[in-house]
Parts: structure tokens; C-alpha cells; sequence
């Protein structure tokens, strides 16, 4: 006799059965790991991480580690995504945030999948080519700039949140002067060796800051590519 097969119900698109329990390995993991924030954990389960790294790479996109993308960069550990996000969001959802470091996408589409109205910025014009065709494929709709992404994008701004995907030595001026009264700003600070990720949130004339804890990531340069 056959048993029916037992169809799990598919979050990520196009990840497969052997995918799909993948997905639900990493989510577990997130929430070991300390991510409680429901809104995160769903958009990470509904974001296909696969189609966002090279297909020799595919296999690995559910493990909670950070894999090449070209250029020298990397996609973020989903971990440092859930938990930027949480950091982001926790207060209130923002309307609008600036990301800067577009990277493969993959922040900006957990971000889109939130709601959020997303402007990311990146330096290396063939990693945003390569992200722009995610964007279009999966439907989404992201506004993206090729620039130094430290100068923030004034003709938009100012915005509710802003995220920095690359380590600066400071925050840049520019970018605190764009983040609206009420916004929170999430950065990893601080020399390669010594990342720390912080939040600040602009309160009247006084900004708040907290430090989130230490991170690795690749570094925050001038000028575009
Ligand atoms: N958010 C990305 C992470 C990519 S790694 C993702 O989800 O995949 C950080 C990215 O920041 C790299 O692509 C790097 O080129 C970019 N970057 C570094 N300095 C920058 C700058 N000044 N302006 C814009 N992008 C920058």
C-alpha cells in the first residue's frame, strides 16, 4: 500500500520539498538564536535566498552564514539580516528606509517584503545590474541608485529608517542628517577587527544610542565602481 504524500505548504517559491525544510532548519535556527519578531522570521521564510547567490552556491543559501556574491562582497548571514531588521523595525514599521550597500538584494527585498517603501544604494554598478534583475523577477518594487551610498540619496530623504550593510570607521553626516525626527538608523561602526553594531534613534534635537553587539562586515568605501 502507498501512503499519500504529505505536502508541506510552500513559503519560499520554487525551493522544492528538500528546500522548503531548509528554510524551516534556518528559522528554527533564527529563533535559537534569539529573533522573536514574528513580521521578520515570516519575510525571511518568504524570501527565495536562492535566486539571490550564484546557482553553484544554491545549495547553500538556507545555511545561516554569509557566501560570496563577486566583487569581493558578500550576501549578509541571514542571522545579521533578522537581526538588523528587528533592530530597524522594533519601535514602529517605517514607511521609508535607505539602505545602503544593495549587495546582491537580499536585505532590501527582506525589507520590501515588510511593506516598507525601500531606496537602496550601491557602489559597484554590476552588483546592482544583478540585483535589479532579482528585483524585476520576484515583482519587486525597489528604487535603487548607483552611488556612494555614505552621501545617502537627499533628493528622497528624509527617511524613517536607514540601513548601512558595510562598516565605517564613523557614521557618515550625511546620513544622520537624512534619518527623519523618529527614525532609527541601524550601523555596523567601528575599525575591521572592532565592528559594532549600532542603533540610533533621532529624539527631538538628541539622538539615542545603543550598541547592538559585535559583527563582521565587509567594508564601507567611497566612491563608485
Ligand atoms: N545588503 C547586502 C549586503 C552586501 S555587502 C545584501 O543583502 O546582500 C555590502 C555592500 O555594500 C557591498 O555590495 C558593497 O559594494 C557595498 N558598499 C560598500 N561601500 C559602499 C558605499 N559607500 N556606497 C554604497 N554601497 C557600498
Amino acid at each position: 500500500m502507498t501512503t499519500p504524500l504529505k505536502l508541506a505548504p510552500r513559503a519560499v517559491p520554487g525551493v522544492g520539498m528538500t528546500g522548503q525544510r531548509a528554510v524551516e532548519r534556518l528559522l528554527q535556527r533564527l529563533r535559537e538564536q534569539g529573533i522573536t519578531d514574528e513580521r521578520v522570521l515570516r519575510a525571511i521564510g518568504s524570501v527565495p535566498r536562492h535566486q539571490f547567490i550564484d546557482e553553484a552556491l544554491a545549495s547553500r543559501a538556507y545555511e545561516d552564514t554569509a557566501l560570496p556574491i563577486g566583487r569581493g562582497q558578500t550576501i549578509s548571514q541571514p542571522w545579521v539580516v533578522a537581526r538588523m531588521t528587528e533592530a530597524l523595525i522594533e519601535r514602529s514599521l517605517p514607511k521609508r528606509v535607505l539602505e545602503v550597500g544593495t549587495g546582491s538584494g537580499y536585505q532590501a527585498a527582506v525589507l520590501s517584503t515588510l511593506g516598507i517603501e525601500v531606496f537602496t544604494v550601491e557602489r559597484i554598478d554590476e552588483l546592482l545590474r544583478d540585483a535589479r534583475r532579482r528585483f524585476r523577477q520576484l515583482s519587486l518594487d525597489i528604487r535603487s541608485r548607483h552611488d556612494d551610498g555614505r552621501l545617502g540619496w537627499p533628493e528622497h530623504g528624509p527617511f524613517d529608517g536607514i540601513i548601512v550593510t558595510a562598516g565605517g570607521a564613523a557614521l557618515e553626516a550625511p546620513l544622520l542628517e537624512q534619518l527623519a525626527p523618529g527614525g532609527t538608523l541601524v550601523a555596523p561602526v567601528g575599525g575591521a577587527s572592532a565592528q559594532r553594531l549600532l542603533r540610533l534613534r533621532r529624539e527631538g534635537d538628541t539622538i539615542e544610542q545603543d550598541d547592538l553587539g559585535a559583527v563582521v562586515f565587509v567594508p564601507l568605501l567611497s566612491g563608485v565602481q
